[in-house]
């Protein structure tokens, strides 16, 4: 019998440190997934817009984003842009989403204003079967609705010294929001980005993640890798500005463990 997915699997990138790689990761797990076949949405609701101009879309050609959206001003399927990238669309942000926690920190459905503009999606033939939602570094009400719209949550961490810092906070806040808001959401795993072979502390933040958080963490590990950070300025995701780099195929090898990590969430 054919697998049916008629709603796509929401998973968040968030990591409340900024610079561990959540938007380097959105940009480039998306690319990597939609290069396989899925049909995959960003959504970026970090009101730097680093994802979206990561994917190519200019500042001056965002005049609606996911802010118009969290006000409850449009639909999501509104704000959505294609990118360069066959079946990976993004809906862009702005920095009027500074201004969105106030705007609607009276309203009393706050925490699911994307839940339920993704749940508004027209469920279309080629409808997304994956949306990846990038977060500001903050664990704020944007982050709070991304972790109320999940099914699961991806961590990236940054392999330095204080990779484990902070960790703990952002779990007990995962564990809030599924006792409060979404029973659903679980962790989906934790990947190490920007790993450097020749530094021996590299190596001691991958075995002490591992030891902490066990088989959560992808057997995947994201180099740090030149091309990787050159590729924004072009506005294209590495896999576009050079696939054979060993960032691109990090990528690529990521987007097949997850997707391996999918089949057997759902057949438990
Ligand atoms: P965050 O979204 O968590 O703030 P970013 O994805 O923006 O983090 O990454 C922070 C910086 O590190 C960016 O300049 C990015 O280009 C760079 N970077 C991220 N991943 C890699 C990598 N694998 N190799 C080299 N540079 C990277
Ligand atoms: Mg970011």
């Amino acid at each position: 019998m054919a697998i049916v997915n008629p709603r796509p699997r929401i998973l968040v990138l968030a990591n409340q440190k900024g610079g561990v790689g959540k938007t380097t990761t959105a940009i480039n797990l998306g690319t990597a997934l939609a290069a396989i076949g899925e049909r995959v949405l960003i959504v970026d609701l970090d009101p730097q817009g680093n994802a979206s101009t990561g994917l190519g879309i200019d500042r001056k050609n965002r005049s609606i984003s996911t802010y118009d959206v969290l006000v409850g001003e449009k639909s999501l399927s509104e704000v959505i842009q294609r990118t360069a990238v066959p079946r990976l669309d993004v809906a862009p942000s702005t920095l009027d989403l500074l201004g969105v926690e106030l705007e609607i920190a009276s309203a009393k459905n706050r925490a699911y204003r994307l839940r339920d503009a993704i749940a508004d999606l027209p469920a279309e033939e080629d409808g997304y079967t994956y949306i990846l939602v990038d977060c500001p570094p903050s664990l704020n009400l944007l982050t709070i609705n991304a972790l109320s719209a999940a099914h699961a949550v991806l961590v990236p961490l940054q392999c330095e010294f204080f990779a484990l810092e902070g960790l703990s906070q952002l779990l007990k806040t995962v564990e809030q929001v599924k006792a409060a808001l979404n029973p659903r959401l679980t962790i989906h795993g934790i990947v190490l980005t920007m790993y450097d072979a020749r530094n021996n502390l590299s190596g001691q933040v991958v075995a002490d993640v591992r030891q902490f958080m066990g088989d959560k963490v992808y057997d995947t590990i994201i180099p740090r890798n030149v091309r990787v950070s050159e590729a924004p300025s072009y506005g294209k995701p590495v896999l576009l500005y050079d696939l054979k780099c060993v960032g691109s195929q990090a990528y690529l090898k990521l987007a097949s463990e997850i997707i391996q990590r999918e089949r057997t969430l759902r057949a438990a």
